[in-house]
């Protein structure tokens, strides 16, 4: 049973925002009745890009631009006018060469225009599209390619010898996008598939039909192929109005590679199913740039993650003081937990509200958010959308009381819900307990309706009987002004059960010492709780994370009991 503690709250600012009257849609949201908002309420003819591109156009809008891509070589815009023209090229291609509804077509390269036309052309063609991270090598590509059973893949020279051609029986051609030379048969150039037709190309699908195939992060284990269908574009429409707050002349930014769901469920379709401008950016974190895209096109709605937060404040605030973010009105978080230093630190460096928000793969859209017209309750996130049904369980899938821990788990189902793993139906059907979905996190809620994450539950420790989360534990190790990142796990004690070791990396301008080292073991101490105090530590130059910045607490566990680190196809360099 959990303490209520005193929580600061930080009230919302001149909430201009759609729902204020939160308690009351929660009694009321009908998911079926968003259908309204679609064409396909009255033709029944379903497609993604018709709603997130082709009605624009429709609607006089062609010439709005639908984004800006930005990276240190290019710099260019689209409307949906000419975005609609592209895509309609790149799926007339496809079909040209055979590429049916149902077939999957991968896409391998870093981000470009190239990418995002390619994405919405599969789809204009009823096929399915897997998004990868151009981070994978060889051996992740072979996992997803062959798991999938590609058709096709989308990507550049500089990746292509990282496809095992020949030991995938079903891949039948390579788009190559960014060259004029092939060097196989088996390639096609972007530049030749763009060349055949203008014309106009929709395949119509069912609402249930497969949009996207999409792995997760691998955090916890061997990644798992999500299917999303186009259903989902309720639910994403629906995230973009009342988590993002998306208006029709809002430049949105989120920072997601579309290999991860963020970087299509909200990097692609909420702004574009609500017809807002998108900015698109390639590359890693790098703070002046990354101010810079701010600042350069006015975007007044960014999408991050906490470790760019966290990176973000280790900058000086004179830095950031240099940009001009005037524009900024609402910020969020999702990914990882958001450790309430930095909901403090926005409040007082960006003088705005971070608003955390919780989803998988699997949810494929938010599903609980810290909304802009609620108090935010730092280091929670939020409660959940009207229409979902969260709740907390016990092991055996027993509705548990507000402020015990237990399995964080949905009541099926919701529009961008997972509709299968691929090629695993078993692996499926495994999320699913006593009537709900169980999300593999662990979590309690509070009094007032406000979800709080304890970690996920194989990483949560026990030590000297009492139960300890690594987050609660790592947020207030960040706390410290030593520590820039930390990673927390439970080794084996044989006294204790388990004990707490911290991984922790160091702020520029500190050593190393005994000294140091108790110093943050008291600040935990006094802060948080004498046993959740680690009781080891080890000073890394950097924290395993996957390349969406999760810490891979799994791979600290392995490191430390001399084991097998298992899939490692989504971590990091180093
Ligand atoms: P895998 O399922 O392959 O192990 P993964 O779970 O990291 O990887 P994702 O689907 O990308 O793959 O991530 C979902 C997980 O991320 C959630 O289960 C949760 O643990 C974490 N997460 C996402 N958003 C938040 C948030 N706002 N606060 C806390 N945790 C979050
Ligand atoms: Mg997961």
């Amino acid at each position: 049973m959990r303490e209520m503690t005193a929580v600061q709250e930080i009230q919302p600012v001149g909430s201009d925002f759609n729902l204020d009257d939160y308690d009351n849609m929660v009694g009321t949201m009908d998911w079926e009745k968003v259908k309204e908002h679609f064409t396909w309420h009255k033709t029944g003819k379903v497609n993604m890009v018709h709603e997130a591109i082709d009605r624009h156009v429709e609607e006089g809008k062609g010439n709005k631009t639908a984004f800006i891509f930005e990276d240190t070589e290019r710099s260019e815009s689209y409307t949906f006018e000419e975005l609609k023209t592209l895509t309609c090229r790149f799926a007339n291609g496809l079909k040209k060469k055979g590429v049916q509804k149902g077939d999957r077509v991968f896409i391998f390269m870093p981000r470009s225009p190239e990418l995002y036309i390619a994405m919405i052309g599969i789809l204009r063609i009823g096929a399915i599209a897997g998004p990868m991270f151009e981070a994978f090598m060889e051996e992740a590509v072979r996992e997803r390619l062959s798991d999938s059973g590609a058709k096709a893949v989308v990507t550049v020279p500089e990746l292509y010898e990282r496809i095992p051609v020949n030991d995938l029986p079903n891949l039948e051609f390579i788009v190559l996008a960014n060259t004029e030379e092939t060097t196989d048969e088996k390639q096609i150039l972007f530049s030749d598939l763009m060349s055949h037709s203008d014309d106009y190309v929709m395949e119509w699908v069912d609402r249930e039909d497969g949009m996207l195939l999409i792995y997760t992060s691998g955090s916890t284990g061997k990644p798992k192929g999500v299917l999303q269908v186009h259903d989902a574009m309720i639910h994403q429409y629906i995230g973009g109005k009342w988590v993002y707050d998306l208006k029709e002349d809002d430049v949105f930014w989120c920072t997601a590679d579309p290999g991860w769901v963020t970087g299509t469920s909200a990097g692609m379709w909420s702004p574009w199913l609500n017809g807002v401008t998108n900015v698109l950016r390639g590359g890693r974190f790098d703070a002046k740039e990354w101010l810079s895209t701010l600042e350069k096109y006015k975007v007044t709605v960014w999408f991050s993650a906490p470790t760019a937060f966290r990176l973000l404040m280790g900058q000086s605030d004179d830095l950031i003081k240099t940009y001009d973010l005037s524009h900024l009105r609402h910020v969020l978080s999702a990914g990882e937990p958001l450790n309430p230093e930095v909901v403090r630190w926005g409040q007082e460096t960006l003088q705005l509200r971070i608003h955390d928000n919780w989803w998988m793969t699997e949810t494929g859209a938010p599903i609980c958010a810290n909304f802009r017209s609620l108090p935010i309750r730092p280091g929670s996130m939020g409660k959940p959308l009207p229409g979902i049904e969260l709740s907390i369980i016990d092991d055996d899938g027993n509705e548990l009381p507000p402020l015990q821990m237990g399995n964080l788990a949905i009541k099926p189902k919701w529009p961008a819900m997972i509709r299968t793993v691929w090629n695993n139906p078993e692996r499926y059907e495994q999320y699913f307990f006593n009537g709900w979905f169980v999300t593999g996190d662990s979590a309690y809620k509070d009094e007032d309706g406000y979800f709080w994450f304890e970690g996920r539950v194989d990483d949560v420790i026990n030590t000297s009987g009492e139960r300890v989360g690594p987050f609660e534990v790592e947020s207030k190790l960040v706390e410290h002004p030593a520590v820039a990142e930390a990673g927390v796990i439970g080794v084996p004690d044989s006294v204790r059960g388990e004990v707490i070791k911290a991984f922790i990396t160091l702020r520029d301008g500190y050593k190393e010492s005994e000294e140091l080292l108790e110093d943050i073991r008291e600040h935990v101490k006094t802060k948080l709780a004498a046993h959740a105090a680690p009781r080891i530590f080890e000073i890394r130059d950097s924290i395993p994370k996957t390349r969406s910045g999760k810490i891979m607490r799994r791979v600290l566990k392995a490191w430390e009991l001399g084991l097998p680190t298992g899939d490692l196809s989504t971590m990091e360099d180093n």
